[in-house]
């Protein structure tokens, strides 16, 4: 089984640093998933791991053995994009079979591990279609099929689910983690889309600018952010931030005010060495309270309401700007009134305003 290390990556393209000096490993069997706004260097990471880019500096090991100069080739790799590139007047069987007879491997052999992978696929019954008579899922059944024939060494997947439609996402989407499941090697797995990121992964890598912001399992990326940069980018809808002056930091508790009225909560984690007296106070969108019945914090007025399945999003808009409330549908506020917002402490996150990491 493979483990991958990514050393010290950095990719320029001329004077455009793609990515920065970067680092991090990939056990086997786990699913890591390079999350990032666009441009932030997901791609450019994943070439690299796959020998589709040449590092300017830094190495890719597989097992301890350096790949950085190997070619994508002699790399073993099972590869997913976005688009799905079938060749059209092949059959499913010769689609599939393709690399394996790149790699001159005899043809009973080639029979048979075509029909195991379809079989995995459950696509054995369509082996003589053509691509054209098939659906965008199946299509990506295809791809996923014949990434697996060649008993590859790891999955490196780009955004291999941005064309497909809600219903097919979600189907795919199980499909991909069915069988790395069942393969058992490294996944790689790049998109700019947080929910994917959290729905499929062990871990994630979250990029911006060619730079790692944080590095984590799913639970430890979205209850405890890095900084306001990861805050933001994972949960939907983003955190809302408000600026505070700080009352106190003790090693277990903090007291902020907020807008007129003081809140004090408890700490589990506190950052060494923050001394300033103003805050930004990070609350997520489930945990803003509109009912009226916790301890008030802020008050604004209710500028919108739109209901999503069995929740509302509200946003409220006060002297701190603009925030968002996920709340009940059938909660009895109204649009164009004002509401008092109030927050479970328990739940709010403390940022230095300057540095943007977070302090508790
Ligand atoms: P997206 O989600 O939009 O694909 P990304 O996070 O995957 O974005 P990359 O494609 O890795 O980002 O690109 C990182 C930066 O490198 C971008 O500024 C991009 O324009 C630049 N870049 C990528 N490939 C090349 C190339 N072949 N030549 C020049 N610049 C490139």
């Amino acid at each position: 089984m493979t483990h991958i290390e990514v050393d010290s990556l950095t990719k320029r393209y001329g004077d455009l640093l793609a990515v920065n000096n970067i680092s991090f490993e990939v056990a086997e069997e786990e699913f890591l998933t390079i999350v990032g706004p666009s441009g932030c260097g997901k791609t450019t990471t994943l070439r690299c791991i796959a020998g589709l880019e040449t590092p300017s500096e830094g190495h890719i090991r597989f097992n301890g053995e350096d790949v950085t100069e190997v070619p994508v080739n002699d790399r073993n790799l099972a590869m997913m994009f976005q688009s799905i590139a079938l060749y059209p007047h092949m059959t499913l069987q010769e689609n599939i079979e393709y690399p394996l007879k790149v790699k001159d491997v005899p043809k009973a052999e080639r029979r048979k591990r075509v029909k195991e992978a379809a079989e995995l696929m459950q696509m054995d019954e369509e082996l003589d279609k053509y691509p054209g008579n098939l659906s965008g899922g199946q299509q990506q059944r295809v791809a996923l099929a014949r990434t697996v024939v060649g008993d590859p060494v790891a999955f490196l997947m780009d955004e291999p689910l941005s064309d497909l439609d809600a219903k097919l996402k979600i189907e795919i989407r199980k499909e991909i983690q069915r069988i790395h499941a069942r393969i058992g090697e490294p996944a790689v797995y790049v998109t700019h889309d947080q929910e994917e990121a959290m729905t499929m992964s062990d871990r994630i890598v979250v990029m911006n600018d060619g730079n790692i912001e944080q590095i984590g399992g799913v639970d430890e990326v979205y209850q405890y952010p890095a900084n306001m940069f990861v805050a933001e980018f994972i949960g939907n809808p983003s955190m809302n931030f408000v600026r505070c002056s700080l009352e106190s930091l003790g090693t277990d508790d903090a007291r902020v005010a907020a807008d007129g009225s003081i809140v004090e909560f408890p700490i589990e984690r506190r950052a060494d060495g923050f001394t300033g007296d103003s805050v930004m106070l990070g609350v997520r969108p489930d945990n803003v309270d509109l009912s009226g019945t916790g301890h008030s914090l802020l008050s604004g007025r209710l500028s919108l309401l739109e209901a999503l399945g069995n929740q509302s999003l509200a946003t409220i808009d006060g002297p701190y700007g603009e925030l968002s409330a996920l709340i009940p549908r059938d909660s009895d506020v109204e649009e164009g009134t004002d509401v008092t917002i109030s927050v479970d402490p328990s739940e709010l996150y403390l940022f230095d305003p300057d540095s943007e990491n977070l302090i508790a």
